[in-house]
Formats: C-alpha cells, structure tokens, sequence
C-alpha cells in the first residue's frame, strides 16, 4: 500500500472496501468510485478476506484467486489499491483485527473511510467489537437493491433515527444522512444509484453458461473461464 504524504491540517482519506470478492464485480468498483468522488478520497483499499467469517464457503474460490481477480479490475485506476492483509492472515478475517492494524500502520494523520453495502452493514452488530470499529473508522454506508435504510432504526447499536429521514434517504430526496453515535465517529449514509450486481447472481450465471456482459470487468471473466471457477453446484441459492 502507498501511503501520501499529507500536511498536518488536511489528514489523508483512505476507504477501506473489504470483502469476499468472489468474484469482484462492477458493483464493487461503482461504489467505491462513486464513494472516492463524493467524499474526496485519496485512496480506496479493496481488502479481499482470507477466510470470510459470515459467507458460506461452499461456492467460495480460492483466495489467491479472488485476491489476482481484485488485481485485475483494478489495475487501471490509480487511486484504487490492493491489500493482501487478510489473505495472509491464518484464521477467519474479522474486519476489527485489519483495522486495528492499518490504524497502526497508517498512524493519526490518516483517516479511514469503511465503505460498506447496507446489507452487510444491517449485520453490524453481529461483528466482532462493532463499537470499536465505529470509533476507529468513519463508516460510509451504501445502498443496496433489497434492502432499505429504513431498516437502521431497528439496530440497537445506532440512536434513535428519524424514520422520515431514513425514508427521504431512500427515495433519493436526500444526498446523504450523517448519523452521530456518543464516542464513535459520525456514521455517513449515502443515496446514490442501486447497482443490481451481486457476486452469487455471477456464479450462478457462469454455472448456466449466461452471459457476464456489464456485470465484471472483462479480464476478471477471462479469469473464471480460464480457471474454470464457478462450476460447481455449490451456491445454497440455487438449491
Ligand atoms: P455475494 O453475492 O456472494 O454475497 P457480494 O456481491 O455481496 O457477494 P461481497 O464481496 O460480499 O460481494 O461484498 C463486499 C462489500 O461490497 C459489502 O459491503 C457489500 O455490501 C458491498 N456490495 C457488493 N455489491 C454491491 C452492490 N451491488 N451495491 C452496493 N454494495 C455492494
């Protein structure tokens, strides 16, 4: 990872985009392109998990091989960056053990952005040590086909919301709601454009035989076929 130099009054702003990247589709690439833009990121780090605590792992590819299908999307994008953190690291990947250590290596003239789909985020609480992840990163919320942001109010974790303000967030009448949480950094929840791709709607497809067109860059499809991952019958989607 390249670390910029920054000034001491304009800290650098490095997203964080973890997952399982299996495989890594345009999806991935649109939110953290529109996530860099909107809050004038430096930096985003995709950080492909080793050994993901909350997928099942009947469909999941190798991780050298997620983590080269990562390289090869993002190879063209300069601010975009590849983390091999978790795919080094044995056991399952919990996300509060990579932050405390990029936090470390990064030190306090950088702040983390933690890009996340508003489905794995309606999950947080059943991450490990959620609050501390809340104070050690700013996180950036993202919405996601299937899920509303109307559904934070039931997170005890969170404050009490305004479910008009949620709902507005959902129509798109807003651009953004910031949540303060005591002690924790604020949370930030985008509106911006659902991008219907997910990574079991592609192994599915590349299992029929279907076309991959719009949904992955095109050397990361060159990859699967070349590879020849995804053939199986494993997603418990398709049973
Ligand atoms: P799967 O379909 O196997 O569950 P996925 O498409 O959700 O995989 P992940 O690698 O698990 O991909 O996702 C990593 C992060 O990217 C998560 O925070 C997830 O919510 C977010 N994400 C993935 N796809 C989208 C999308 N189309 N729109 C918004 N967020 C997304």
């Amino acid at each position: 990872m390249t670390v910029l130099p920054s000034s001491p009054r304009s800290p650098l702003k490095l997203g964080l985009l973890g997952g399982t990247f299996n495989p890594i589709h345009n999806g991935h690439l649109a939110i953290a392109g529109e996530v860099r833009d909107r809050l004038q990121l430096d930096r985003v780090l995709f950080i492909p998990a080793g050994d993901p605590p909350h997928k099942e792992d009947r469909s999941l590819a190798p991780a050298a091989a997620r983590y080269e299908m990562v390289r090869l999307a993002i190879a063209d994008t300069p601010s975009f960056e590849l983390s091999d953190i978790e795919v080094r690291r044995k056991g399952k990947s919990y996300s509060i053990d990579t932050v405390r250590t990029l936090k470390q290596q990064v030190g306090p003239t950088t702040d983390l952005y933690f890009i996340i789909g508003l489905d794995a985020f309606l999950d947080i609480h059943h991450w490990r040590a959620p609050l501390e992840l809340l104070q050690l990163c700013r996180f950036v919320v993202v919405p996601r086909p299937g899920h509303s942001y109307r559904s934070l109010a039931a997170i005890s974790l969170l404050p009490p919301l305004d479910h008009q303000a949620l709902a507005q967030l959902d129509r798109g009448a807003v651009p953004r709601l910031d949540i303060s949480i005591p002690s924790c950094q604020t949370i930030i929840c985008l509106s911006i454009s659902l991008c219907p791709v997910s990574a079991s709607e592609i192994r599915q497809r590349v299992r029929r035989g279907q076309s991959l067109a719009n949904l992955l860059p095109p050397p990361v499809e060159s990859f699967i076929l070349q590879h020849q991952l995804y053939q199986e019958d494993t997603d418990r989607t398709d049973v």
